[in-house]
């Protein structure tokens, strides 16, 4: 739209979600109005309107109005890029913790649109000596038109090409693991020692260190941006979250949801580690009734439900449910944050102490969304015996998951693959019908042992 003053045009003001839609942290455009003025510099910008659920980490719409408020007096050549200040090159401008994906599209947003407004009017493409602001850098690389388009996800994937390579090192071991699944149980000990290393990895690691942590409201995110504006642009600006849901996608459909659920997620994990923390400590555990067990189940399929409901009408209303999640104050915030936030993680890491994953199991909308897709998996890798439920229910007494039935089926919606019944399943020291095979074995060797001594 051509702004003028009186019949002098002074400029060109625009909407970004209708010049250049980019999907967000919520699957939808952050939509900003923009003034560019005859040099191609831009003169004013201010959100209009925006679904990110950043309330729930405490960014607020003024954070964001600051953010943009920036972009004023830059030019649409210059690169502008969040965080990069004195880098030569580039125009720097600061960033809002923990409001990376956001503060991204916002940038790509407003220099994308502004450049195809300065294109379709033919307004100066490049930074003129006369127009040239103080605190912008001059453009030095540009290409036809006059413009870099190297798109944020690029730079972000080479700045964290260390967490990138140590993930990825990460993911070829438990590839690994899986494959050689039966030989790795058989051996106790080294079974237990890569397990509990490599929980311990995906806390502090992909944890604490990437603050990698999947969420249902990417799930979410992901499914609205398939009704518009999807964009991979938005899926790879994350490049550590990014690899770790396109494994989880393969390995949902080759495994099911359990090798997420029972080693890469950071709070799976923590809460895994506690239990068997308290476990060593001799803190007693308490598995709730079968049929109520079985009852509770539903109460995270509810909260899915509730969520994708929710988020049809706004994505901003489902973060705030999506609070239920304690993740992004365990490995975003690191705890700093308001007291009930605090409370409701630490609760449910504490209740992991005497009822293993009680979150999981019961609470998690992340695990029901998986669960579902579980249902197309193709490999079936955890063994069972003709006696597994009948008359035999030592594996189904050690899950921590409750996820074998009392008639000895494995249940894969529910199951976290940690593969202790596989341990057990291979020990004839705990699987009931192995100890009586290996006893009858036994019995027989002395009764032979005993005739050869008499003949002799
Ligand atoms: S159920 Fe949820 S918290 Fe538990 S391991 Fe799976 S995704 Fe993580
Ligand atoms: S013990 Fe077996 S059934 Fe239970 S969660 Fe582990 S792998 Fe799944």
């Amino acid at each position: 739209m051509l702004v003028r003053s009186g019949s002098a045009p002074l400029g060109y003001a625009f909407s970004t979600a209708a010049v250049s839609p980019i999907a967000a942290y919520s699957g939808k455009p952050v939509d900003m109005l923009v003034g560019l003025d005859a040099a191609g510099r831009i003169a004013g910008a201010t959100i209009l309107h925006h679904e990110e659920p950043i309330l729930v980490i405490g960014v607020s719409d003024q954070h964001l109005q600051e953010f943009v408020a920036q972009f004023v007096g830059k030019h649409s050549a210059d690169r502008i890029r969040v965080g990069a200040r004195g880098r030569e090159g580039y125009v720097g401008i600061d960033g809002i913790s923990g409001a990376t994906i956001t503060t991204m599209v916002i940038t790509s947003s407003i220099t994308k649109a502004a450049r195809r407004v300065v294109q379709s009017y033919g307004l100066p493409s490049t930074v003129s000596a006369e127009s040239e602001a103080p605190t912008t850098v001059a453009v030095q690389t540009t290409i036809d038109g006059g413009y870099d388009d190297f798109p944020p996800w690029k730079q972000l994937w080479m700045e964290r090409a260390f967490e990138l390579g140590v993930v990825s090192v990460a993911l070829v071991v438990l590839f690994a693991v899986l494959f050689f699944q039966d030989s790795l149980v058989k051996r106790t000990r080294l079974f237990h020692r890569v397990r509990t290393g490599y929980l311990l990895f995906t806390v502090f690691f992909i944890g604490f260190y990437c603050s990698a942590q999947l969420s249902v409201v990417n799930l979410l995110a992901f499914f609205h941006s398939l009704g518009g504006g999807f964009s991979w642009d938005t899926l790879l600006i994350e490049p550590v979250i990014f690899v770790l849901w396109a494994f989880v996608a393969v390995s949902i459909l080759l495994w099911g949801r359990g090798v997420f659920c029972g080693w890469l997620c950071p709070f799976g994990a923590a809460q895994d580690l506690i239990s068997k923390l308290a476990t060593r400590l001799g803190v007693e555990g308490y598995q709730l009734p079968q049929p109520l067990h079985e009852r509770l189940w539903a109460i995270k399929y509810l909260i899915l439900i509730a969520l994708v409901g929710l988020s049809l009408d706004s994505m901003a209303n489902a973060a705030r449910l999506a609070e239920v999640e304690p993740f992004k104050t365990t490995f975003v915030l690191y705890f700093m944050r308001q007291p009930q936030y605090v409370l409701w993680a630490v609760a449910l890491l504490a209740v992991s102490a005497v009822n293993s994953k009680f979150y999981c199991k019961y609470l998690c909308p992340l695990g029901a969304g998986l669960s579902f897709i579980t249902n197309f998996k193709i490999f079936d890798w955890l063994r069972r015996r003709s006696e597994c439920g009948s008359p035999c229910q030592a594996c189904a007494s050690q899950c921590q998951i409750d996820a074998i039935k009392p008639t000895g089926e494995i249940l894969d919606n529910e199951c976290h693959y940690c593969l202790e019944c596989q341990v057990t399943y291979w020990d004839d020291q705990r699987c009931p019908p192995l100890v009586d095979k290996r006893k009858r074995q036994e019995a027989r060797q002395g009764k032979a042992a005993n005739v050869i001594a008499s003949d002799s």
